[in-house]
């Protein structure tokens, strides 16, 4: 049961191979042995999980369930869900039980998946290798001396060691794409404003947006289908129908224009990945794609640019981390002072510090217009580049990532080096742009990641060329030895 696909499992429990109960079990196993090894999750929920097997179960049995009755998932910690331990990998929120659930959980729960627990991530979600969470880093399963990237590390390492068919998670710079990429998964990011963030706790709000991590196209657009469309409780969700994901997934790409970016092809790109991805192009120019060189001369500005807008909003919204309506409150405190102080002074780790301070800086009187002001100039310059390049094809292909998992540890001493893996991701979060990570190879034995960015509201287009990708190959299903 632990191999297959949630499409598979949705057939499998339709037709009685299993109970969504012996299912759950069998998945909560894996869960508990792997945990020592991967630490992919902060909380296992077995309990309520079995109850909702249960469940899954009696509507089975009467017929006409919802689409992923019974089908167990995984929830990021970032997601609040009612009843539930919600740390967002912080200390701060380490004892915060949510009184209410995200609009993501409660759009899952309602076509009737079973959440076997909440996985680990960066604390925040920021981070780049999951070394960030108050509950310890998360180990790559490919080679568990490497990271798994993050800051959605955990629901990476979880699908990819098929200890759940699909993990939601939230990418704000790369945090979907780069972890699926060193995991060796499926992951992808919507437009901004397709799914809904309310309930999702808040890193950078103009950047983040909830996805999925699976290990097929098919998988994601299923998943996909389920959480997506308009929330009247997220004033920047988008009130717009949402495809059929799963329908479009077979159209042939004869005609497709694919555009490849001259900044993604450049000298910092592993040359053992580039020849991954040549390959990868390569086949689907044999379905009927072209492929055309396309620039966009300001993106190499996004890192910088992002590395101004995140932290200047997480300095916003992580001020509700008070002491004293959420989470952490310091012993005994002097006064008021002494408890916001003490309060996040305990509660933060380093990395949250660094962008609370560099965010604060930013915005502050003297120097907003020389930062703030001129990278959301920047920002709006990257978003027009990429306009330009959608007028003239109709995705856009190259790397998620400049290397392969790295070593833990390896680049925790320099932030710079850190923020670099960020390269090819940030640009589709400047601009709020769909793109989908999928496996095209193995450099080393460790899983190597392509990246479809679409036009906005393209999900159906991407996944559809990831899909025809998949049909061909099968990186995807590979998966790591000790987790068969
Ligand atoms: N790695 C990036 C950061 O640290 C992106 C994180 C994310 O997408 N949540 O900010």
């Amino acid at each position: 049961m632990h191999s297959e696909t949630v499409a598979e499992l949705i057939a499998g429990l339709k037709e009685r191979k299993y109970s969504a109960t012996e299912l759950a079990r069998e998945m909560l196993g894996r869960i508990q042995r792997a945990q020592p090894e991967l630490n992919a999750f902060i909380t296992i929920e077995a309990e309520s999980a079995l109850a909702a097997a249960a469940e899954a179960d009696r509507r089975l049995a009467a017929g006409g369930a919802p689409p992923l009755t019974g089908v167990p998932i995984a929830h990021k910690d970032i997601f609040c869900a009612a009843g539930s331990r919600t740390t967002c990998g912080s200390k701060m929120l380490a004892n915060f039980v949510s009184p209410y659930d995200a609009t993501v959980v409660a759009r899952l729960r309602a076509a009737g998946a079973v959440v076997l627990g909440k996985t680990n991530m960066d604390e925040f979600a920021m981070g780049s290798s999951n070394e960030t969470s108050h509950f310890g880093a998360v180990r790559n399963p490919w080679d568990p001396s490497r990271v798994p990237g993050g800051s959605s590390g955990g629901s990476a390492a979880a699908v990819a060691a098929r200890l759940v068919p699909a993990a939601t998670a939230t990418d704000t710079g790369g945090s979907i794409r780069q972890p699926a990429a060193l995991c060796g998964v499926t992951g992808i990011k919507p437009t901004y404003g397709r799914v809904s963030r309310y309930g999702m706790i808040a890193f950078a709000s103009s950047l983040d947006q909830a996805g999925v991590i699976a290990r097929s196209a098919q998988d994601a657009a299923l998943m996909l289908g389920a959480m997506a469309g308009f929330d009247e409780r997220d004033s920047t969700s988008v009130d717009a129908p949402v495809p059929d994901y799963v329908g479009g997934l077979d159209r042939p790409l004869r005609g497709l224009r694919i555009g490849l970016l001259k900044e993604f092809f450049d000298k910092g790109l592993d040359p053992a990945i580039e020849a991954c991805l040549r390959t990868a192009l390569e086949a689907l120019r044999a379905q009927g794609a072209e492929l055309r060189d396309v620039s966009l001369p300001n993106l190499p500005l996004s890192v910088p640019t992002y590395y101004v807008v995140a932290p200047a909003e997480c300095s916003s919204n992580l001020a509700r981390f008070d002491g004293v309506r959420f989470g952490h409150r310091c012993e005994e405190p002097r006064d008021l002072k002494d408890l916001y102080e003490r309060s996040r002074g305990e509660g933060f780790g380093a990395e949250v510090k660094r962008r609370i301070m560099t965010g604060t800086y930013v915005l502050s009187a003297g120097y907003y217009d020389a930062y703030y002001l001129k990278a959301q100039r920047v920002r709006q310059l990257i978003a027009s580049d990429f306009a330009r390049a959608f007028a003239q094809v109709d995705v856009l292909i190259g790397p998620t990532t400049p290397t392969v998992a790295f070593e833990l540890g390896a680049k925790t001493a320099d932030p710079i080096t850190m923020y670099l893996n960020d390269i090819y991701t940030i640009g589709a979060n400047l601009a709020g742009l769909p793109a989908v990570s999928i496996p095209c190879g193995f450099v080393q034995g460790l899983p190597v990641g392509l990246q479809i960015v679409g036009a906005h509201f393209a999900e159906e287009r991407i996944l559809n060329v990831a899909h025809r990708y998949q049909r061909e190959t099968d990186w995807h299903a590979r998966a790591p030895e000790a987790y068969r």
